[in-house]
C-alpha cells in the first residue's frame, strides 16, 4: 500500500541488472518502486523479493519500444498511483557485436534506437501527467554510457554509442522543455558494470552502477538539470 507522501519512483528494465539494483536501493530509502518489465513473470520476481524484504514494490508490464504497452502500463499506474515522483529509463540493449560503422547493419540500428532513444521519448511523454503531479517537482534520469560521449568517442559500438548520444540530446530537449515545469532531466554514464550487458569482467558492482542514478532520483538539488553525469559529478557530452 502506497503511503501518503511517499515518493514514488517509476524504473524501466527493472527485472535485472543495473534497473534491479536502482529498485531496490529506491525502495530501501523508502521509495515506493514500480519495476518495469517487458516480461511480467520475471519483473513479479523482483517485486515480490522487495516486498518479502518489507518494501513496496509493483511490478508493471512496460516494453519501451511498444507504444501499446506504454500506455497500458500509463493507464495501470493510475489506478495504483496518482503521481510520479521520479521515472528512470534504464532499459536498453547492446546488439553491436565488433563490426565497425563500414558494416554496420541498418536493421540492428534500427532496433537498437528504437529501444534507446524512441522508447524513453514516448516512455516520458505517456508519463508526463503524472510527473506533473509530484509536489516534490519530478525527475527523469535517462541511463546513458560513457559511449555515447562525444568527447571521448571511439569507433566501439557504432550502433550503442549512436543510440547514447541520441539519448543525451534527448535528455537536453526535455530539460529545456520542462524547464518552467519544475522537471528535471539528466543522464548518466554508470561506468562499466558487471550485469548481462556489461559482462562479468567489468570493473564495477550493479550497486556502483547504481549509485550516481539514485543520488539523482533521492538526493541531488532539483535545480540540476539538463546535465551529463558519472559518479557524482557532471561530465563532458
Ligand atoms: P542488462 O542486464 O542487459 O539489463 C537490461 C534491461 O533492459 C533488462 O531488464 C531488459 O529486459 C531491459 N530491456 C531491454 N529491452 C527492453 C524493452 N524493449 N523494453 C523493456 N525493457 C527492455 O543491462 P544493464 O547493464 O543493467 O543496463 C542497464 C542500462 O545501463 C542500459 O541502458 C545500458 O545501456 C546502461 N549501461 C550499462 C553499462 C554496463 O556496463 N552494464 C554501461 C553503460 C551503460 P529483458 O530481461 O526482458 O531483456
Amino acid at each position: 500500500m502506497i503511503t501518503n507522501n511517499q515518493r514514488i519512483a517509476l524504473i524501466t528494465g527493472a527485472n535485472k541488472g543495473i534497473g534491479k539494483e536502482i529498485a531496490r536501493q529506491l525502495a530501501e530509502r523508502g521509495f515506493a518502486v514500480f519495476i518495469g518489465s517487458r516480461d511480467m513473470a520475471k519483473g513479479r520476481e523482483v517485486s515480490e523479493e522487495l516486498c518479502q524484504a518489507g518494501y513496496e514494490a509493483t511490478c508493471i508490464q512496460l516494453d519501451v519500444t511498444d507504444p501499446v504497452s506504454i500506455r497500458t502500463a500509463c493507464g495501470t499506474f493510475s489506478q495504483k498511483a496518482d503521481h510520479l515522483d521520479v521515472l528512470i529509463n534504464n532499459a536498453g540493449i547492446l546488439e553491436d557485436h565488433g563490426e565497425t560503422i563500414l558494416k554496420l547493419n541498418a536493421e540492428m540500428l534500427d532496433r537498437t534506437l528504437k529501444a534507446n532513444v524512441n522508447g524513453p521519448i514516448m516512455v516520458i511523454q505517456d508519463f508526463l501527467e503524472h510527473l506533473q503531479k509530484s509536489e516534490s517537482g519530478g525527475r527523469i534520469i535517462n541511463v546513458s554510457s560513457g559511449a555515447g560521449a562525444l568527447t571521448d568517442m571511439t569507433t566501439y559500438a557504432p550502433a550503442y554509442s549512436i543510440s547514447k548520444t541520441a539519448l543525451n540530446a534527448v535528455t537536453k530537449q526535455f530539460a529545456g522543455a520542462l524547464a518552467e515545469q519544475n522537471i528535471a532531466v539528466n543522464c548518466v554514464d554508470p561506468g562499466w558494470v558487471r550485469t548481462d550487458m556489461g559482462g562479468p569482467n567489468a570493473s564495477r558492482s550493479v550497486e556502483k552502477g547504481a549509485e550516481t542514478i539514485v543520488w539523482l532520483a533521492a538526493d541531488a538539488p532539483q535545480s540540476e538539470t539538463g546535465k551529463f553525469w558519472h559518479d557524482k559529478q557532471e561530465v563532458d557530452w
